[in-house]
């Protein structure tokens, strides 16, 4: 996915840029690099590995530069080695190049070329355009060689034939540029951009070209155009606070996410505001669209509303829904749910979506960011800044924002009065059942028994299936234990042949009317010999279950909720058990923008 920030100042720009990176090292960590035109020559230092062993190389070189880009890479195409690392730059070192996506034509690009490459990947190809079609001016160059890419980028170019511009280009990856008083700059992610007194987010096909006091953005006919100014809230991206991890911090912060995002949608009046009663009321029809763990959010979204209304709703992955023979029944409404709002392959759906002119909502965490453009009403999580790759408080902001939307549909539809302001009043109360120094010390306690596993099960039904879906995935993301979720009436269809003495297997029991089923399933796990960790708030017979974990009694309807948070911190505790870094997980970046 990487993350590029460029910069042109006044000043020496390099500190600034690495601070740029290191504020988008979520995107991608597997090697870095800066590349800077000093005394009018191109020149670059690359690192394996996270963005700190870049820093200490640049610490020694110490580049004094006006004109930077730079890149924290998350690889797609060749090794994370140092290779293929960014930037790159051109056989007569006259440009140097970063991209972010995935040129999908680079093979047959290559072949016509004709040249020698000196890396694996694909964006070396772009380069190599560049350097062909060079003509003395490198606005003209990009156009010109932007038609012959295929697939999505975003580039920030710096050449010593022009030395004091920095050219920018965008399809469909995330591109933001910015005006400070210290000079203009580009990023990938508008809460990455740092100081600037306003900013635009480029659209595709826009060509950027920035100076030391200006930005003129030009479309492919080499017109200007002219985009919204954006003003960039203040973030506080890099900061852990009193922790020692993101992702703790960031569970930490979950009970003041669901009252952000709850004072935002807590009457009927603030929903009215962003999506009018007469498209709920032609709806007859729901997707819920996502990836990863907002396809989960999604899922929990879909029993939300069953609860409900009498609605039909589907769930549909985006990797996949992108490839499916579609037929939208009539009246059919969307909902995609994306943390960061640039998940490629949710942005590429939701664009199918529009083509079929079906009405679209966005659920995201991120404001200004291209799903929130695109869709035609948008709700906001405030979960605020996620930074871990593991996503935590975002999925528990995404469930409240279903339960809200759901009461809205319920008031609407059924003409009952006072849902919204209800399920905000409960939501509230329910954060406060969020027990985190109890949720702390519990999830330690667990992660203890089960962090030398090489392999565990999660059970449940309904909504506690759902539940064992996000939970399996947060463990399997940053802990490296292959975890699997089932429904627990699945688990004798041919899982619980795995089942034996060694294996711990988590069920999750917080749906009255299913105790006595889900009861069954986990005493067909303890006659295998496995080590059930029952997680419930009712009064259950535990003499058989290895660990029991006696929820709250809270509302079962929101129980979800809370459960998944002892989830994330088991998740969590494993991981730093095991000595890896939650934050960073292998192979992993967050902000998924290419497909
Ligand atoms: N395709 C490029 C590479 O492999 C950029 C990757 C990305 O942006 O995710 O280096």
């Amino acid at each position: 996915m990487c993350g590029i920030f460029g910069m042109i100042g006044k000043s020496n720009v390099v500190p600034n840029v690495l601070g740029g990176i290191e504020g988008l090292e979520y995107r991608g960590y597997d090697s870095a690099g800066i590349g800077y035109i000093e005394k009018n020559k191109v020149k670059v230092i690359k690192q394996v590995g996270e963005i700190k062993n870049l820093k200490t190389e640049v610490g020694r070189v110490n580049p004094v530069s006006f004109n930077c880009v730079a890149h924290t890479r998350w690889a797609t195409h060749g090794k994370p080695n140092k290779t293929n690392a960014h930037p790159f730059v051109s056989t007569n070192k006259d440009f140097c190049l970063v991209h972010n996506g995935i040129i999908e034509n680079y093979a047959e690009l290559k072949k016509q070329l004709n040249c020698k490459f000196l890396s694996e990947t694909d964006s070396e190809v772009i380069l190599k355009l560049i350097e062909k079609y060079y003509c003395e001016n490198m606005l003209e160059t990009l156009v010109k060689v932007s038609k012959l890419l295929k697939g999505s980028y975003a580039l920030a170019i710096i050449s010593s034939k022009e030395p004091d511009k920095l050219f920018v280009s965008k399809m469909v990856s995330p591109c933001v540029v910015g005006i400070s008083a210290d000079g203009t700059k580009v990023c990938s992610d508008i809460n990455g951009i740092g100081k600037v007194d306003y900013s635009y987010v480029l659209e595709n096909n826009n060509f950027a070209v920035l100076t030391v006091d200006g930005i003129k953005i030009y479309n492919e006919k080499l017109e200007q155009v002219k985009l919204k100014k954006i003003k960039v809230e203040k973030s506080d991206i890099n900061n852990k606070g009193k922790f020692d991890y993101f992702m703790q911090k960031e569970i930490y912060e979950i009970p003041n996410s669901v009252n952000n995002t709850v004072n935002l949608y807590q009457t009927f009046e603030q929903f009215e505001k962003v999506l009018p009663k007469t498209i709920v009321k032609k709806t007859k029809n729901i997707i819920i669209v996502g990836c990863g763990t907002a396809y989960h959010a999604g899922l929990m979204g879909r029993k939300i509303f069953e609860q409900n209304l009498n609605i039909n709703i589907k769930n549909e992955l985006a990797s996949e829904f992108i490839y499916s023979k579609f037929v939208p029944p009539k009246n059919t409404l969307m909902i995609f749910v994306s943390q960061s709002g640039e998940t490629a392959d949710t942005l590429k759906a939701l664009k199918i979506a529009k083509q079929y002119g079906l009405k679209t909502i966005a659920i995201t965490n991120v404001k200004n960011s291209s799903i929130s453009f695109i869709a035609d009403y948008c709700f906001y999580t405030l979960a605020g800044a996620e930074v871990a790759v593991a996503s935590t408080k975002a999925y528990v902001s995404q469930l409240s924002m279903f339960y809200l939307l759901a009461s809205y549909f319920k008031e609407v539809i059924m003409d009952k009065i006072g849902l919204v302001e209800s399920t905000a009043n409960n939501l509230k109360n329910i954060s406060k059942q969020i027990n985190l120094t109890k949720f702390n010390i519990l999830a330690n306690n667990v992660a203890n028994d089960i962090y030398l596993s090489q392999s565990l099960y999660m059970i449940g039904r309904n909504f506690d299936y759902v539940t064992a879906l996000e939970s399996s995935l947060k463990l399997k993301e940053i802990s490296y234990i292959h975890s699997e979720a089932y429904a627990s009436g699945e688990l004798k269809h041919g899982t619980i042949s795995l089942i034996d003495n060694n294996t711990f297997v988590f069920a999750f029991l917080t749906e009255k009317d299913l105790l006595e089923k889900s009861l069954s399933n986990v005493n067909e796990v303890i006659s295998r010999g496995g080590k059930v960790i029952l997680l419930t708030q009712y009064n259950l017979k535990s003499d058989n279950v290895y660990k029991l974990i006696k929820l709250n009694n809270i509302d079962e309807f929101y129980m979800p909720i809370v459960v998944i948070v002892i989830m994330q911190l088991i998740a969590f505790h494993v991981s730093v058990l095991k000595k890896l870094n939650p934050d960073k997980p292998r192979s992993l970046a967050k902000s998924v923008t290419v497909e």
